[in-house]
């Protein structure tokens, strides 16, 4: 199954996020999606490996949900895997005074993955159409312009080589009621528990309205959103990953040739293995 077809916003399509069934598994089992997963989660491993090496460009994630629906397992189980040395995520929190002082797009630019990088956005500049529009926090007027510029904004990272993937991870209210839950009862989860999770729950129509017309208005090939059924997190985790990986396989890396002449290295190699093993005395 492609999922890079089946769950991509289709540019200039419409979104109806009611009729997308958070719950969708199709035909896979839990089981063989987590073999699936194992492997995908390698191959990711190697293309970013190559992707450092190749010094060409760079990649952008965006994972955007309501709470709860899963961006840190997302992180935690799939895209974390990548080293360090490339690769790195940003969380968006509410925008620092100094954040708030600038265009709303100042601090995505500056966090924008640089050659050879991986960025994740846990959150993004979509809060800016999102949380913004939802809360009210600035007129219409305002934010129903922003769209445009996300769009220009990402078509500018696109033509210096940054291949964008984005995400929005589809649960149910009942679901996210569930995962609540869970947190209330559990020791080690009852930190992640914020006023403003239960103070959203109260939004979340308004919030898929929100959410359907970002993806409508910025689905763009060079920059597609991905709508993921995300109430079984195997299933998540499988889709995510199927996608990254399909869609950096489709860039065909290549390694960069080696700077310097193999061969005459070889024959230095030789040469001082040579020289060495003749100096070791023998008993
Ligand atoms: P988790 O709860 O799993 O730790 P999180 O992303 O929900 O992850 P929080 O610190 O709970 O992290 O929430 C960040 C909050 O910041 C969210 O409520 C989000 O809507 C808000 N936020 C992010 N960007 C903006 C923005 N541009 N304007 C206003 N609020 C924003
Ligand atoms: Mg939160």
């Amino acid at each position: 199954m492609d999922y890079r077809k089946k769950f991509l916003v289709e540019p200039g399509s419409r979104v109806h996020l009611d009729e997308i069934d958070p719950s969708y598994t199709g035909k896979q089992d839990e089981a063989s999606a987590r073999a699936i997963v194992q492997d995908r989660v390698e191959r990711l491993q190697r293309l970013q490996y190559l992707l450092y090496a190749e010094n060409k460009r760079s990649v952008l994630i965006v994972l955007q949900a309501m709470d709860a629906a899963g961006k840190d397992g997302t992180i935690r189980h799939v895209l974390g895997v990548m080293n360090p040395q490339g690769a790195y995520v940003h969380p968006f929190k509410e925008p620092t005074p100094e954040e708030a002082a600038h265009d709303f797009l100042w601090r995505a630019h500056r966090v924008a993955p640089a050659r050879a990088q991986v960025g994740i956005f846990n959150r993004s500049h979509y809060e800016d159409v999102l949380v913004a529009r939802v809360r009210d926090l600035v007129p219409k007027d305002v934010w129903s312009k922003r769209y445009d510029r996300i769009v220009e904004f990402e078509k500018t990272l696109a033509q210096a080589n940054t291949h964008i993937m984005k995400f929005y991870l589809h649960i149910s209210a009942d679901e996210q009621l569930r995962r609540f839950k869970a947190r209330l009862e559990d020791p080690h989860r009852q930190w992640k528990i914020s006023e403003s999770d239960y103070a959203d729950r109260a939004y979340w129509d308004d919030y898929m309205r929100a959410y359907e017309a970002a993806l409508e208005k910025t689905s763009t090939d060079r920059a597609p959103w991905y709508v993921i059924p995300a109430n079984h997190k195997w299933f998540r985790d499988l889709a995510v990953s199927k996608i990254v990986v399909d869609t950096l396989e489709s860039l065909d890396m290549q390694y960069p040739p080696p700077s310097v002449d193999i061969e005459e290295i070889k024959r230095k190699y030789h040469a001082a293995k040579d020289d060495a093993e003749a100096q070791t005395p023998r008993d």
